[in-house]
């Protein structure tokens, strides 16, 4: 995998969108794309890495798991076109930080405000569930993609354990002091770096979200919390 530090934010998107690091998510990703759900036979799939989105200045960053396979997988756009993305982009609308609730293609004009959405793993994987060697080498993506945005990044949001897991030793890497041993993940749990507040949250995966495990009221305090003290000027 080529670690070559990007240029920018724009750069580093475009390489993600090629990367073909993991021969495992590399046949898969292409796989869903070929034989696609039937909901969605007239689409044509992205079927590759899906890069973060979001202004490339942003003061807070969402960290989630993986792309749906049928969600950003097949839009290429990170939680657009799944239930997951349903929810939590009518969340960043509610407390101000999106600019519409709805989020089902690349080109429908959803933009973010002060916040930038990503994850630990850029492509889609069996049973969502990337291995440990796979979260380990795209690692490598969120740490460059931390470095660019360091400037003015206040506040991160880790949506689940898996993202927590996987961005913790992220942050290390970017420069920033993480305490030893690890802050565990739990909702609501909120870790001072220098300089940068981290908020834990559940994910907002179906599984928790039908079963009221994070209800919209629950994302929405932690949305709005921690753009609170990134600075945004969000509604709460
Ligand atoms: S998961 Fe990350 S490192 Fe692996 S192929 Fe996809 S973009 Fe590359």
């Amino acid at each position: 995998m080529d670690s070559t530090p990007s240029a920018g934010i724009a750069d580093l998107d475009q390489r993600i969108a090629g990367c073909r690091a993991c021969p495992r998510l590399v046949e898969w990703r292409e796989e869903v794309a070929r034989t696609k759900r039937a909901a969605f036979t007239g689409w044509t799939y992205w079927g590759r890495p899906v890069p973060g989105f979001g202004p490339a200045d942003a003061r807070m960053l969402i960290v989630g798991l993986a792309p749906a396979a049928h969600g950003g997988n097949r839009t290429g756009r990170m939680f657009t076109g799944d239930r997951s993305g349903d929810v939590l982009y009518q969340a960043l609308y509610d407390v101000g930080l999106a600019n519409q609730p709805g989020s089902v293609s690349a080109d429908d004009g959803l933009e973010l405000h002060g916040v930038r959405v990503t994850a630990p793993v850029h492509c889609a994987p069996p049973a969502n569930k990337p291995t440990p060697e796979e979260r380990d080498t795209c690692r490598s993506w969120l740490v460059q993609e931390l470095r660019l945005l360091r400037p003015t990044l206040r506040v991160v949001v880790v949506l689940g354990a898996f993202g927590w897991q996987a961005a913790l030793p992220a942050f290390t890497e970017a420069g920033w002091s993480v305490p030893r041993p690890r802050p565990a993940f739990a909702h609501g749990t909120r870790v001072s770096l220098d300089g940068l507040d981290l908020f834990g949250c559940f994910h907002v995966s179906q599984r928790n979200t039908f079963t009221g495990r994070l209800t919209p009221e629950m994302l929405r305090e932690v949305l709005g919390t921690a753009a609170g003290v990134a600075g945004l000027p969000g509604r709460n």
